[in-house]
């Protein structure tokens, strides 16, 4: 999985450490000596990863962070800053500035190599989501970002596993003092992992010690691997302090970790930012499922589209010629519709066309298939499904659209009525256009003989 890091030092020898390392482990290493060096080798290369001095003679290593996180181009790159003193301030100062983490020079290499391999995954996991997303694309992450801050989605819950009762309490009057967001919490871990679907929470807070024997890393390994809680922001709580832990924190699945003790604004700083990530990654996956939807669904009446149609028909089809059953083909059509559009408005026809879609859709079994083939042309294939079936079937959907009349949005009602082409399909009559062009051909039938009425395609009668 290894990919690229920008390594940004003003001390040659600093860089010249560092590379070595990262490339025995096979990353390839860009490498900037200040800080607007920076910045144009992060926009022009577009690095996985940025460690980023923070003292350097141009800009500050907290202004480079601050304006890469606010440049749409590069705004998504992790930046770990590599700091000399490493105190509480410089750290929050840091988070603020948009920083993932922090390393201390001399760098350990272990928590060296586990972060970077924890934000080498986390980014290829976002820039997945974005290439498939093209809002966030145009949109760009720090807007999208700004965006969220001030939407109204409900509150997010945070669940909290601390070691006893006491830290518990001091984690929990932190986070609600800074951030507007639910806090639940347990010492035990079955009971982090038991949650209920409807409660389930956007971010954990896992302490290494847990109560009751717990076991922290354990929990946060079981968590990552749940379906339920796969999406879910963890951020670890590293009690022993030790750079092993909090390594082994993140390679079992922990999206950040924090060493104990801690300042309660890191805690709160940390937090906002995996719920921001969270919230940007939900926006993504749920863009995308809209995305697939809009694909198969027609958007006016809610029913499959042409093309997905076309595609299950396959499918009913195949099933039919395996098991050498019947199905059938319906195509309908609105009678004199184009007259409802002239004399009463466009706006009174899609009112028709939703509610007829729903008649249909009520009138049919689950397995049937309705779909909208464009304008005021409905297919229905009901699989095991001959003639005798289909006859009763057809005619009951014809009348369930002639026996109601439709309401208008003034109040005035409606007659509307359908005419209805069946063709049957069978293992020697399954070709899919062949059977739509039959029942289109029964429909003109229908429509000759005086419309409102159902027609078979001939050589099936
Ligand atoms: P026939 O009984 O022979 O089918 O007559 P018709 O008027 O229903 O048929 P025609 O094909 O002449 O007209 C179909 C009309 O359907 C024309 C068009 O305005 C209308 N139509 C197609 N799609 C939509 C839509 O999405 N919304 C609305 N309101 N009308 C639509
Ligand atoms: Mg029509
Ligand atoms: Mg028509």
């Amino acid at each position: 999985m290894p990919g690229r890091i920008l390594v940004v030092d003003d001390v040659a020898t600093n860089r010249l450490i560092l590379k070595a390392k990262l490339s025995t482990a096979y990353y390839d290493v860009l490498e900037a000596d200040c800080g607007n060096k920076a910045l144009e080798v992060a926009h022009r290369e577009l690095p996985d990863v940025i460690l980023l001095d923070v003292m350097m003679p141009d800009i500050d290593g907290f202004e480079v962070c601050k304006q890469l996180k606010s440049s749409p181009e590069t705004s998504h790159i992790p930046v770990v800053m590599v700091t000399a003193m490493g105190s509480p301030e410089e750290r929050i100062r840091g988070l603020n500035a948009g920083a993932d983490d922090f390393l201390t020079k001399p760098i350990n290499d272990l928590a060296l190599f586990a972060r970077v391999r924890n934000l080498m995954r986390v980014k290829m996991m976002f820039d997945e989501l974005r290439m498939r997303d093209t809002t966030s694309r145009e949109m760009g992450l720090s807007d999208f970002l700004e965006s969220l801050d001030h939407s109204d989605e409900g509150q997010e819950t945070v669940m909290l596993s601390p070691p006893d009762c006491e830290i518990g309490k001091s984690w929990r009057e932190s986070i609600l003092e800074n951030l507007d967001v639910k806090v639940i919490g347990t010492l035990s871990e079955r009971e982090a992992l038991n949650i209920s679907s409807l409660e389930l929470p956007d971010a954990y807070v896992v302490s290494q010690n847990m109560m009751e024997n717990g076991d922290g890393l354990r929990l946060v390994s079981a968590l990552r691997s749940k379906p339920e809680t796969r999406q879910s922001a963890i951020l670890f709580v590293v009690s022993d302090g030790t750079v092993e832990t909090a390594a082994r924190g993140l390679d079992l699945g922990a999206s950040d970790y924090i060493m104990a003790p801690f300042d309660p604004n890191e805690l709160v700083v940390r937090l906002r930012s995996q719920l921001r990530r969270k919230k940007y990654s939900d926006r993504l996956r749920s863009n995308m499922r809209d995305g697939l939807k809009m694909a198969v669904i027609d958007p006016l009446t809610g029913l499959y589209n042409r093309r997905y149609a076309t595609q299950h028909m396959s499918k009913i089809i195949d099933r039919a010629v395996e098991s050498k059953g019947e199905f059938s083909v319906m195509m309908m059509d609105l009678d004199r519709f184009k007259l409802v559009n002239d004399t009463l408005g466009h706006d009174a026809g899609d009112l028709v066309l939703k509610e007829l879609s729903r008649r249909l859709q009520e009138n049919v079994r689950g397995v049937d298939l309705v779909a909208r083939m464009g304008g005021e042309e409905f297919l229905v294939v009901m699989p095991d499904a001959g003639r005798f079936v289909a006859e009763k079937a057809a005619e009951r959907l014809r009348s369930s659209i002639e026996s109601e009349p439709f309401i208008l949005k003034s109040g005035d009602t409606l007659s509307v009525t359908v005419s209805v082409g069946v063709a049957i399909g069978s293992a020697i009559n399954c070709d899919a256009d062949d059977l739509i062009k039959q029942a289109d051909q029964a429909l003109y039938r229908a429509k000759d003989n005086g419309r409102n009425l159902v027609s078979f395609f001939a050589s099936a009668a």
